[in-house]
């Protein structure tokens, strides 16, 4: 059981108090919490689909006896819900999987900045928003993923080269309206520009081995099923799957190659997950000592042995995978930079139809 159901039995078998609470999934409820469980509660609305990060969550309450309350939706409800609920709301932290979104929440004006010397050591600067309303909590690769038995690495170069004739019908790519691509299409307008960018996304498109079905997951084990020969994933999706229980997703991992592209030119795309300080946090204080946690040694250890997204505290104990991954070149645009182009993307996809 989550932590987030878990809370709110204990909250509705309790009595005295009112508290507002709120379930998975956008449903809202009254709870009623007894005057010696008036535990302190942080409200976390996420975006993110891992488990770590409760693992994470639960260690800062074992640490702190505070509590933490996970409320999920996808990034854009998150927003919207925060917009409307202005200042009545319960959230304390906006966590998500996108610094594009990241970055959409501080122009809607629905974060506050903070001030933190322990974060400031712990997050390189690369990886703050230069207002300190929102910092990354991991980074993620997007890269490509191919069928070691029919690719050679050495076929392989940059995102740009998907669009030749050579790959036609053998790509793979989750659909356009997922965040990662486009953060990705983004990348490319920002690096190409409007034009190409349009003629790649259509080259992209047209060398599909099939329209776009699934996420990333699915992508990496069509390849590994021969529906196609390479695939655009973020690479903790390769972690998991090697780490899997499940022994098909291992070995459908095992068949499969990791590439960095853009090695020689713009560095391979990055995104990351983040947190953001709402506006109206009911809890401020604390809050900032979660995000503290969370950018620590410890936090960072729980999210990246569990996530195999790459920590951005270099203290954090990873998975050794992540050390033979490490050591590529990365892009070093702005957040800022790849969301001025958000509509343009949007216009992108439609035309160039990826789905
Ligand atoms: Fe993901």
């Amino acid at each position: 059981m989550s932590r987030t159901a878990l809370l709110c039995v204990i909250l509705l078998g309790s009595s005295l108090l009112f508290f507002g609470c709120r379930f998975q999934g956008g449903i809202e409820g009254k709870a009623i919490l007894s005057e010696e469980s008036a535990e302190q509660v942080i409200t976390v609305y996420s975006a993110r689909h891992y488990g770590t990060d409760t693992d994470v969550f639960e260690a800062y309450t074992d640490q702190t006896g505070i509590q933490v309350l996970e409320v999920k939706g996808t990034a854009e409800e998150l927003v919207q819900r925060l917009v409307e609920e202005g200042e009545d709301t319960n959230a304390d932290l906006f966590i998500t999987a996108d610094g594009g979104i990241l970055y959409d929440a501080k122009q809607r004006g629905i974060l506050q900045p903070f001030d933190s010397e322990t974060i400031r050591e712990q997050v390189p600067e690369q990886w703050r928003d230069p207002d300190d309303e929102f910092v990354a909590l991991t980074t993620r690769a997007r890269v490509l993923v191919y069928a070691k038995d029919r690719v050679d690495p050495s076929e392989l170069s940059t995102y740009e080269a998907l669009a030749d004739d050579k790959w036609e019908g053998r790509l793979l790519v989750r659909s356009s309206s997922n965040l990662y691509n486009q953060s990705l299409l983004a990348f490319m307008v920002e690096s190409l520009g409007r034009e190409s960018a349009f003629h790649w996304a259509e080259g992209l498109v047209h060398n599909l081995a099939r329209q776009p079905e699934g996420g990333d997951r699915a992508q990496a084990k069509a390849v590994a099923n021969g529906v196609g020969d390479v695939a655009i994933v973020n690479t903790y999706y390769i972690g998991q799957m090697l780490a899997s229980a499940n022994s098909e997703e291992v070995r459908a991992a095992e068949n499969l190659g990791v590439f960095f592209p853009n090695q020689q030119t713009t560095g391979t795309h990055m995104n990351i997950s983040g947190a953001g300080l709402v506006q109206h946090a009911p809890n401020r204080e604390e809050a900032v000592k979660l995000i503290e946690f969370m950018t620590g040694v410890e936090g960072q250890t729980l999210l990246t042995q569990g996530s195999f997204e790459f920590p951005i505290n270099n203290a954090a104990d990873k998975p050794p995978l992540l050390d033979e991954w490490d050591g590529f070149h990365r892009q070093s645009y702005s957040f800022e930079q790849l969301y001025k182009h958000h509509n343009i993307v949007k216009t992108i996809t439609e035309q160039a139809g990826w789905n």
